[in-house]
């Protein structure tokens, strides 16, 4: 069993709301299990150069709430390299640090899964990310937050396009999955929703988007995930007026963007991120390292490291069906 007297807690690659409330209650949590905590900042590109801070628990006061991460995140390329992780390592070692919490996406755990592999550091993962794209918990931190930002704006946009019978093509993020898009097409009542999971077929979106249109003289909204195979919502519009068939359809394209990662952290995603950052620490006190631990079913698990990035988690296909159902 390795002994754990100082834990590093880190945030990497995109940041997600809810990314503070999880390092709150990893910082606490181990503090409270009278280990010592150490943040470092900007990531594997902080963990590189030894940029670390002590952290106790008025330094994670009044951040609950509070979108970004006070760790700040960071993509670092140095990391990708051997020569990297080794001095990463170093300079953990250096610190005394003995295991470490990240909290971050799969591109963060394949870091760590390397971290791990070739220097034999402890590492436990928390999912931080908008996209919802790991393998072993039902749910990510932030995914929750993200897609209500994003359906909020839907409405608005609805109500425009509403006012004057418009298309709208709305794209929203979600790197190269469609979990976003599909929940946002469910709870905005969008007429179709595009992921990258289906092919998407422009005359089966032209034929489905004129017949509602003409029929029922109305507005149309589709969501469209910004991984979609024919490369988001501007390239989609520009397939679909490609005949003429759309001249007389006043289409527009909004792309949400980042908006999508800010603001407060829904009440969900705090929850989430509290019992993850908690139950990463009960999980190296355990013994347990190079897993995630994830939300399966409301109850807290530990999956692989290898497997949360290296298996992929599919979309729900009957909340896909369901989005055709209703529009
Ligand atoms: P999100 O999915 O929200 O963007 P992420 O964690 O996937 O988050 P990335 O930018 O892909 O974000 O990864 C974060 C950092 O992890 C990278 O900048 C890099 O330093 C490190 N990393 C990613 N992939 C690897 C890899 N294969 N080997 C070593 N390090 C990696």
């Amino acid at each position: 069993m390795m002994t754990l007297n100082r834990v590093g807690v880190y945030t990497s690659g995109g940041d997600a709301p809810g990314m503070n409330a999880c390092i709150r209650a990893a910082v606490r949590r181990a503090l409270s299990e009278g280990l010592e905590v150490i943040g470092i900042r900007r990531g594997y590109a902080g963990m590189i150069n030894g940029d670390f801070v002590e952290m106790d628990r008025q330094s994670v006061s009044n951040i609950l709430q509070k979108g970004g991460t006070i760790l700040k995140s960071a993509r670092s390329t140095e990391f990708r390299q051997k020569e990297g992780r080794a001095q990463a390592a170093e300079r953990l070692n250096a610190a005394g640090i003995d295991a470490l919490i990240g909290i971050g996406g799969d591109g963060t755990f394949q870091g760590a899964t390397r971290l791990h592999d070739e220097h034999g550091i402890a590492v436990v993962g928390c999912p931080g990310t908008i996209d919802n794209d790991l393998f072993g918990t039902d749910e990510t931190i932030g995914f929750d937050s993200a897609l209500n930002t994003a359906l909020e704006s839907i409405d608005r946009i609805r109500d425009t396009a509403d006012a004057h019978n418009r298309l709208f093509l709305i794209e929203v993020m979600g790197r190269d999955t469609g979990f976003i898009a599909l929940e946002c097409g469910i709870g905005g009542g969008a007429e179709l929703v595009l992921v990258p999971e289906m092919l998407t077929d422009v005359d089966a979106i032209k034929e489905r988007i004129l017949s509602l249109m003409s029929s029922q003289s109305r507005s149309s909204i589709v969501v469209v995930a910004e991984g979609d195979e024919l490369g988001g919502a501007h390239h989609i519009a520009e397939a679909l007026r490609q005949d003429g068939a759309f001249d007389d359809i006043d289409l527009r394209v909004t792309v949400l963007g980042h908006v999508q990662r800010g603001g407060s952290p829904t009440a969900r995603d705090r929850v989430l991120a509290s019992r993850l950052g908690s139950a990463a620490v009960d999980a190296l006190l355990k013994g347990h390292t190079c897993v995630m631990v994830g939300l399966v079913h409301g109850d807290v698990e530990l999956t692989p490291l290898r497997n949360a990035w290296g298996r992929r988690k599919d979309i729900d296909r009957d909340l896909l069906q369901l989005t055709e159902l209703l529009s």
